[in-house]
């Protein structure tokens, strides 16, 4: 249920209002906006059969949420959600300005790392990607450098202040992970991993959801609900392709998937084209697609030599590609209303991120 607050509500009406509606067995979620407040009351059926008879007293209007997902839904929250990461929550995602992710697929080793952390900056990507943990098809192919990457991805953190985004795998690592990470990808072959997303839920970590290769946009947003739902704000949206017939392309970028939730969701989108188009020639055009119909940033793979990446090779842009790619961008932004974030010249200081567990009641 959705309870818009009318404009000249008090704060003892608000106080008042929450603590009858969680009497209910409720939750409430406000959500205070520029020109209006919310009141979001999710919960069982009775319990919001309960919320409706209530007197609302300093209420404008009154809303069921028709959607499946609540937390995830447009409706709750007063103006879209930005969603801030790294050192000093120094990265927004969602905000005016695209938000650029890239690196390697998987951390290789320091050097190459720093190297393509240092040219993706200086081409005005935000956050640094690199897989530590690899969910690879081949029980046989690179699984990733484990503990050893997270290491390099932190210390790479601290020379150049990228935030870093790197992937968990299994609910048992997501501490381990996020002691490293500023931001923890959940990967398409885990969206519907519950356990994990119940585990990503209770960290202090934003989390990038990728939709799974055969998920629905609803499926989607009802992943990003089991993360809300455990207290976790910070969910970025992320449309990587999904299968289809064709195999022209590695995956089908959906691109009316992103501006289906645009409209769906107060939660950043971002997209892959990468992994989409699973070929080094169409991440430019697909990556000004996205842009286009409205991605609030990208995630793309970059490496210093892309033909010996030890996964995903084809899809791998050099640095110098990259820098085309974000020139390319630039004006389809603009075109849209929106800009790209500038790129950050000086280092930030070395703060490795303390991992804190939220406290649930
Ligand atoms: C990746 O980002 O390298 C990756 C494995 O992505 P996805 O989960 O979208 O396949
Ligand atoms: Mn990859």
């Amino acid at each position: 249920m959705i309870l818009v607050m009318s404009p000249r509500h008090t704060d003892a009406e608000l106080d008042d209002l929450r603590e009858r509606v969680e009497r209910t067995g409720a939750r409430t979620v406000v959500s205070r906006g520029a020109g209006r407040t919310i009141v979001g009351c999710v919960g069982d059926h009775d319990a919001l059969e309960s919320v409706a008879r209530l007197a609302l007293t300093g209420v404008e209007s009154a809303t069921p949420i028709r959607t499946p997902y609540k937390l995830a839904a447009r409706g709750i929250a007063a103006d879209r959600s930005v969603v801030r990461a790294g050192p000093g929550a120094g990265v927004a995602i969602g905000a005016h300005a695209l938000a650029v992710i890239a690196g390697p697929c998987s951390v290789e080793g320091r050097d190459m790392l720093h190297t393509t952390a240092r040219a993706v900056r200086s081409s005005g990507a935000v956050m640094l990607r690199g897989g530590a943990f690899k969910p690879r098809s081949s029980p046989y192919a690179f699984q990733g450098l484990g503990v050893e990457a997270l290491e390099m991805l932190a210390e790479v953190r601290a020379v150049t202040g990228m935030p870093i985004v790197t992937e968990v795998l299994d609910p048992r690592q997501v501490d381990l992970v996020a002691a490293h990470a500023d931001v923890l990808q959940i990967g398409a072959r885990n969206m519907q991993n519950f356990a994990l997303l119940a585990e990503v839920g209770r960290v202090r970590r934003p989390v990038l959801l990728k939709r799974g290769m055969s998920c629905t946009v609803t499926e989607l947003l009802l992943a990003a609900e089991y993360v809300l739902a455990q207290g976790n704000p910070d969910v970025i949206l992320c449309e990587r392709g999904i299968r289809t017939f064709d195999t022209v392309t590695r995956n089908c970028l959906d691109v009316g998937a992103i501006a289906a939730l645009k409209a769906e969701t107060h939660l950043p989108v971002i997209a892959d084209p990468s992994h989409a188009a699973g070929r080094a020639d169409l991440v430019l055009p697909l990556a000004c697609a996205a842009v286009a119909v409205g991605a609030d940033g990208l995630i793309v793979e970059v490496h210093p030599e892309p033909a010996r990446a030890r996964s995903d090779a084809d899809q791998t842009l050099t640095p110098h590609q990259f820098a085309e790619l974000m020139a390319a961008i630039a004006p389809v932004a603009r075109a849209v209303g929106r800009a790209l974030s500038e790129p950050r010249a000086a280092a930030l200081p070395s703060a490795e991120p303390t991992h804190c567990r939220r406290a649930h009641a």
